[in-house]
């Protein structure tokens, strides 16, 4: 053949640091250096999806040959040029190299490193469970002199004391001492990062210099909520606590008692305690009454803290749903999006032990053992393995596992399945025309 009548080809790649997502007619690709993102909706983008396919193939690794003649075409062009404008990828004479150049693509290790276990016999998925574990939260008792609206819900949507899962009577609904024992004993082999104490009313808790006691034998700082009605007058039991270590998480749903929310401050303050002040709000009023009261009392560390009352979707829709450019703004690393496509972060290495010595790795999820009669490591390795909470993740979950967005944004929480929807996002009104 005339070298002449040989028409030049290209090698066309996309980098390996660009997500691409494709979900039926509908492209995404997102760029995880700049966060800017390239998006084609609809069956006229065709050529590109094909193309995309293409590149998507297991054998292509991200590079494929585009002719001179699929270049002339001004959609394949023009979707070239604009992925070269964006630094998501580029094209090479295939002059130039003698065979296909090979790119790196990374594989996520946690989903292979599960399934991989399973099939081999003499190994354990436990092995190192015990270090996945980085949070636990221990309800130590059910009794609370207070009559919160909220009881029964709130800690099933955010962290939060509770009287449901109450402990025995014979115990005083209390989590029993030795099995606190018997828990921090096995807690030993973990890295915690943090550990929650919750009631009822932590500071009605009969055995709190012992509870202390096995906490400062733990390495990891503490939380330890509380309404902030149950704090002033508990000035011995907070003296028991170590400021250094110790954060007090005063929960403070409305309506508010001004004077006891005043009160309980300057308790915190007396004994040498920051309070970390969390307000529980239902709508934009409480927002703006939380601000006033953050400023009148020179609040230091406020937070807020939205609460879903079944009648409040308005407000959640305003200020807690995620906005596209929320989701963009965080700029989601690959990193993040490979935990996304595996796991829950927001439930993730985290258990929870109720009064009733129930063991759970979230508040709705299923009851995954008892605290005393399953071990904390058969435990962990049971939702590892059976993956409800931890490895609750978009893809697996109707709309999302449909929408380019699925490891782009932020975790499933809680708040989904008290107001019984997964996509508490800007495609919320879309999806509901569609339904
Ligand atoms: S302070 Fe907590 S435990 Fe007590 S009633 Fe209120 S929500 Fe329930
Ligand atoms: S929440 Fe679900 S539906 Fe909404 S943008 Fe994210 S993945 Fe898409």
């Amino acid at each position: 053949l005339n070298k002449q009548n040989v028409s030049k080809s290209y090698w066309f790649h996309i980098e390996t640091y660009v997500h691409v997502s494709l979900k039926r007619n509908n492209l995404l690709l997102y760029n995880t250096y700049t966060g800017r993102t390239l998006e084609y909706d609809g069956e006229a983008h065709g050529k590109i999806l094909r193309l995309i396919r293409r590149l998507q193939s297991p054998k292509n690794l991200w590079m494929v040959r585009l002719r001179e003649e699929e270049l002339r075409d001004p959609e394949i062009s023009g979707f070239v040029e604009k992925v070269r404008q964006e630094f998501m990828g580029d094209l090479t004479d295939t002059a130039l190299s003698e065979g296909k150049p090979a790119q790196m693509v990374p594989i996520v290790t946690i989903q292979r490193r599960v399934e991989r276990l399973k099939k081999e016999a003499h190994r354990s998925v436990g092995e190192g469970m015990m270090q996945y574990l980085t949070e636990v939260s221990i309800h130590v008792n059910s009794r609370c002199p207070q009559q919160c609206h909220l009881c029964c819900n709130a800690y099933r949507q955010f962290s939060h004391c509770t009287t449901e899962k109450s402990g025995p009577k014979s115990d005083n609904g209390e989590l029993n001492i030795e099995k606190i024992r018997n828990l921090f004993s096995q807690l030993e082999a973990c890295s915690l990062v943090n550990i929650n104490i919750l009631g009822g009313d932590v500071f009605g808790y009969s055995q709190l210099e012992a509870l202390v006691e096995n906490l400062d034998r733990h390495p990891a700082p503490r939380t330890v909520f509380t309404h902030y009605k149950n704090v002033s007058q508990r000035e011995k039991q907070l003296a028991l606590l170590n400021p250094e270590v110790t954060r007090v998480k005063v929960m403070i749903p409305f309506p508010i008692d001004w004077e006891h929310l005043k009160a309980a401050v300057d308790t915190l303050n007396r004994t040498g305690h920051t309070a970390f002040c969390m307000f529980i709000v239902k709508g934009e009023e409480e927002l703006a009454a939380a601000e006033q009261a953050v400023e009148s009392l020179q609040i230091e560390n406020p937070g807020i803290q939205p609460y879903y009352d079944g009648a409040n979707l308005e407000f959640f829709r305003e200020c807690v749903f995620s906005q596209r450019e929320d989701i963009l703004e965080a700029k989601p690393q690959l990193k993040d999006i490979y935990m996304n496509s595996e796991v829950n972060e927001i439930d993730f290495g985290r258990i929870i032990v109720y009064s009733n010595g129930g063991l759970y790795a979230n508040a709705n999820g299923e009851r995954l053992g008892i605290l005393g009669k399953n071990s904390l490591y058969d435990v962990l390795y049971k939702e590892m393995y059976h993956g409800k909470s931890w490895r609750r993740t978009r893809k697996r979950i109707e709309p999302c596992k449909s929408c380019t967005f699925e490891l782009l944004c932020p975790p499933l929480t809680n708040y989904s399945r008290a107001i019984g929807r997964n996509d508490l996002c800007f495609k919320y009104e879309l999806n509901e025309r569609k339904q």
